[in-house]
């Protein structure tokens, strides 16, 4: 594209009539289809690079089916072709997608029964059931990728327990899902997950082992070295990751007056991060929470553009503040607490409602965990082990008072 990706007039003028064309017409909501087709040509077309060993091409960025309707309809214009959570959308898959499915992978995401990630396990019927409905449900015909959400509690599990592949590979028999992906958090040190391992090690196992095609993962700017020599180590393997989780705490930089003021003036968080999320690192693509088109904008125009002076040190003032403010959910601290206070779960939950916006869906997780914020005694004795140095009994009665 002559203009460095930007979509020029006449080219937009003939996508967007192409997008009507194929159900893109309807206003989503509030906003109009011109605010819309504004948005999509602010941010352009979006690169594509292969995804992993299906040589499947994906838009560097890709959306979900979280997101808002608007920033869907936005995205499709400019080529994000992977949707995240594609079960979601429910019966109320964009027309766009459904009127030209090949174009599109959508994933549907698989997770343990009889309890949460921690305390569930994996069933090969009920997660073949899942899937099968989830067809029926959104009209799709079929899921692109099956992901194993949350993943393995330890590496030994992956080894004896096939229970995801088998249903996998029925689905796949009926022509329902055609990849099997993951999606992997760390388990060490875990007090409801005994023997829980690192991800990075899980992960490692995973690509070895060579049955999944991809895994998705949270991560971000200042993650550990272990993660990223992963990454690296995926790439050379022809094995798949997209970064999720990526935004560590740019929500609530943007809302801290004091911080924005000494930001560098040409870029914003959201911004530097997609220059930084793919362009300076080794994944095959990264997902970020959008919930308006302002966001998708100031996010999505970032993507596959180069990392200038202003990023670059954007990102290092973001790494300070979020190794300051924000858990990283290593899990670190999290056998230390004699209370038993899942304080990774807690903050995790804090992160849903501070920094993408879903208060509702933080609350009512936090009201499932079995010892929540209050149930801690300020001992102090996690305090050491938290490599950031956070205050976490001070964030623990904070997140209690915002999710309670
Ligand atoms: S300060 Fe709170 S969270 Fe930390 S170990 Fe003590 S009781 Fe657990
Ligand atoms: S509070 Fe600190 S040690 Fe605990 S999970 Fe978060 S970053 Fe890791």
């Amino acid at each position: 594209m002559a203009n460095g990706g930007r979509i020029g007039r006449r080219e937009f003028i003939i996508t967007s009539a192409g997008a009507v064309a194929a159900g893109l017409g309807a206003a989503c909501g509030r906003v109009s289809r011109s605010e819309i087709e504004e948005a999509a040509a602010k941010v352009g077309r979006l690169p594509r690079r292969a995804l992993d060993r299906s040589g499947r091409k994906v838009s560097v960025l890709i959306g979900a089916g979280t997101w808002a309707s608007a920033p869907v309809e936005a995205g499709i214009l400019c080529g994000v072709n992977y949707w995240h959570k594609a079960e979601r959308w429910g019966s109320s898959v964009p027309q766009a997608i459904l009127a030209n499915r090949e174009a599109h992978y959508c994933e549907v995401c698989v997770d343990r029964i009889h309890g949460n990630h921690e305390t569930g396990v994996i069933d090969e019927e009920a997660h073949y059931q899942y899937v099968k409905r989830a067809v029926e449900r959104t009209g799709l015909r079929y899921f692109d990728d099956m992901m194993f959400h949350f993943g393995y509690h330890r590496i030994a599990e992956l080894k004896e327990n096939a229970g995801v592949i088998r249903a996998y590979d029925r689905l796949k028999k009926e022509g329902l899902v055609r990849h099997l992906c993951l999606s992997q958090h760390s388990y060490n040190g875990n007090t409801r997950v005994p023997d829980g391992e690192d991800r990075a090690a899980i992960l490692t196992a995973v690509v070895e082992d060579g049955v999944y095609e991809h895994a998705q993962f949270p991560f971000t700017f200042g993650d550990e070295d272990a993660l990223n020599q992963f990454v690296s180590f995926a790439k050379s393997k022809g094995f798949g990751t997209i970064a999720m989780k990526t935004t560590a705490g740019a929500a609530r930089m943007q809302a801290d007056r004091e911080f924005m003021s000494k930001f560098p003036a040409a870029t914003t968080p959201h911004n530097a991060l997609a220059r930084w999320l793919t362009t300076a690192t080794d994944l095959s693509a990264a997902v970020v929470q959008i919930n308006s088109l302002d966001e998708f904008v100031d996010t999505y125009s970032g993507a596959g553009k180069p990392m200038r002076a202003a990023d670059a040190r954007a990102l290092e003032v973001m790494t300070a503040y979020t190794n300051r403010e924000v858990c990283r959910l290593c899990n670190e601290c999290m056998s230390h607490c004699a209370q038993g206070v899942a304080i990774a779960e807690v903050l995790r939950y804090e992160r849903y409602a501070v920094d993408y916006g879903d208060r509702e869906r933080a609350r009512r997780l936090y009201a499932q965990l079995d010892q929540k914020g209050d149930a801690c005694q300020v001992c102090g004795d996690c305090l050491t082990h938290c490599p950031q140095g956070l205050n976490i009994p001070a964030k623990l009665a904070n997140t209690h008072r915002l999710l309670s």
